[in-house]
C-alpha cells in the first residue's frame, strides 16, 4: 500500500474516523450517548480539559459519535478541520454570527436558502451588520460590491430553484483581494460533486439533512475549513449550544457511506430526466446545470465534476396544469426538501419562496408554473415514465 497517496471519496467516506477501533472490536460506530465523561486522574481530566490532550468532557462540546462524523466530512472536503452542528440552519447562523461583528457588511446573493435570506434581511441588519445582495449571476456586480469593502462574501452554487452557477474561483479571489471570508453553501453539490476549498473559499457550509443524510430522517449541519475559522465556529457552538446529538451523527455517519453512490446515481438519473423534459411539448424550460443550454454550463463544467441531483422545469400552462402534473405523479413525494434517496418535488410557491410575493417570485425567475424535481435513486425509466404519464394527463 502506497502510505502516501490519498484515499478517494468512496473509500473515505466509510474509513473515515473509523481507522482506530471501536470498543469490544464494534465493527459501526457505537452511539455514545454519555452526556458527561469520567475522569480517575485529576490531572489528566484537567489536561484534556485545557485541550492539551486527546479525550471529552462534555457532550456539548465534542462526542466520541459526532466526532467521527466530523472526521469524514473533512475528509470530503479535503479541509483542515471540521464541525457540526443540530441543523443546516444552526451552521449557517452560528457561522454568521461567530464571525461578524457590529458595523460589518456582507456581500451576498438573492438566490441563497430562504432561511439565509431571512438572516441577511432580518436578523442582521438588527446587529447593525450591512448585507447586500447581488443579483446571483452577475459576477461583476458581485465584484463590485466585494471590492467596496466587506468582511464575508456568503455563495451558493448551485442555487434554489433554478440552479444558478457562481464562479466560485472567481468571486473567491475577489473576496481575498478585499480581505473578506468566502463561505460556501455546498449543500445543493454535496461534496462528491464540488469542493469549494479548492476554488478558494475559506469555509464549506452543508445542511446534512440532505445529501449527506440522504434518507430525510436526520437534521444536522456541519462546517469545514482552516483550523483557526472552525475553531471560531467551533467556540461559538459550544457556547451557544447548537449541538448535534450523537443517535443523529450516527444516521449521518450510516448515510454518508452510500453517499458517492447515491450522488453518482442521482447525477445521471437527473441528466437523463433533463434530457428528456427539454424534447417535451408539455415543457417550457428546463433548469439544470448538465444542459448545455444553461446559462452556467461552462462554469459548472470547470467547477463541479457531476452535475447533481436536482433540477426544475416551466410547464407550459398556469398554476392549474402544475397540480394536475404534480398529482398525477407517482414515484414522488410531494414535500419540501431534498437530497434524499426517494424522489421530491414541489411547487417553489408552495415550498421554499412560499413567503415572497408573486413578483418577488418573478423578479428570482421563479414562474407560477416552475416545478423543483430533486431526483432520487429509483431507476430512471421508471421516473421518466412517471414524468410521461403525468405530462400527458395535463
Ligand atoms: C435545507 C437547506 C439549508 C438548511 O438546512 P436545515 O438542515 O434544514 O437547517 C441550508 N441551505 C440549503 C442550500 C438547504 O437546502
Amino acid at each position: 500500500m502506497n502510505k502516501g497517496k490519498k484515499a478517494g471519496k468512496g473509500t473515505n467516506a466509510v474509513w473515515g474516523g473509523e481507522f482506530e477501533p471501536f470498543q469490544d472490536g464494534s465493527h459501526t460506530v457505537p452511539v455514545v450517548k454519555s452526556v458527561t465523561y469520567a475522569y480517575d486522574d485529576l490531572d489528566e481530566w484537567y489536561e484534556v480539559a485545557k485541550g492539551n490532550q486527546k479525550g471529552h468532557i462534555y457532550s456539548r462540546n465534542t462526542n466520541p459519535t459526532v466526532a467521527v462524523l466530523e472526521e469524514k466530512i473533512r475528509l470530503l472536503e479535503g479541509a483542515e478541520a471540521a464541525t457540526s452542528f443540530a441543523t443546516g440552519m444552526a451552521a449557517i447562523s452560528n457561522t454568521l454570527y461567530a464571525l461578524l461583528k457590529p458595523g460589518d457588511r456582507v456581500v451576498s446573493i438573492k438566490d441563497s436558502y430562504g432561511g439565509t435570506s431571512r438572516l441577511f434581511l432580518d436578523f442582521l441588519p438588527k446587529l447593525n451588520i450591512e448585507v447586500t445582495l447581488c443579483e446571483t449571476d452577475n459576477h461583476e456586480e458581485l465584484e463590485a460590491e466585494i471590492a467596496k469593502g466587506c468582511q464575508l462574501v456568503y455563495l451558493e452554487s448551485p442555487t434554489n430553484p433554478t440552479l444558478k452557477i457562481i464562479d466560485l474561483k472567481r468571486i473567491s479571489e475577489a473576496a481575498m483581494k478585499a480581505g473578506a471570508i468566502t463561505v460556501v453553501d455546498n449543500t445543493f453539490a454535496s461534496p462528491i460533486n464540488q469542493n469549494p476549498l479548492e476554488l478558494g473559499a475559506d469555509l464549506v457550509i452543508h445542511s446534512a439533512t440532505k445529501y449527506l443524510s440522504g434518507h430525510s430522517d436526520a437534521l444536522c449541519g456541519l462546517a469545514c475549513g482552516n483550523r483557526d475559522l472552525i475553531d471560531k465556529l467551533f467556540r461559538y457552538r459550544e457556547i451557544n449550544g447548537a449541538s448535534l446529538h450523537p443517535e443523529t451523527a450516527y444516521s449521518v455517519i450510516r448515510g454518508i457511506k452510500t453517499l458517492e453512490l447515491r450522488v453518482d446515481r442521482q447525477n445521471q438519473n437527473a441528466m437523463q430526466i433533463a434530457d428528456y423534459l427539454s424534447g417535451h411539448p408539455k415543457v417550457k424550460k428546463v433548469f439544470y446545470p448538465g444542459l448545455k443550454s444553461h446559462k452556467g454550463h461552462d462554469i459548472a463544467k470547470k467547477q463541479m465534476s457531476g452535475f447533481g441531483g436536482i433540477l426544475s422545469f416551466e410547464l407550459e400552462g398556469d398554476y392549474d396544469a402544475v397540480k394536475a402534473f404534480l398529482h398525477n405523479l407517482k414515484y414522488v413525494h410531494l414535500a419540501a426538501s431534498l437530497g434524499a434517496v426517494s424522489t421530491l418535488a414541489g411547487p417553489p410557491r408552495t415550498t421554499s419562496h412560499v413567503e415572497l410575493t408573486e413578483q418577488q417570485r418573478e423578479d428570482l425567475g421563479i414562474s407560477e408554473s416552475l416545478i423543483r424535481y430533486s431526483v432520487g435513486i429509483e431507476n430512471p425509466e421508471d421516473l421518466i415514465d412517471d414524468l410521461e404519464n403525468a405530462l400527458n394527463l395535463i
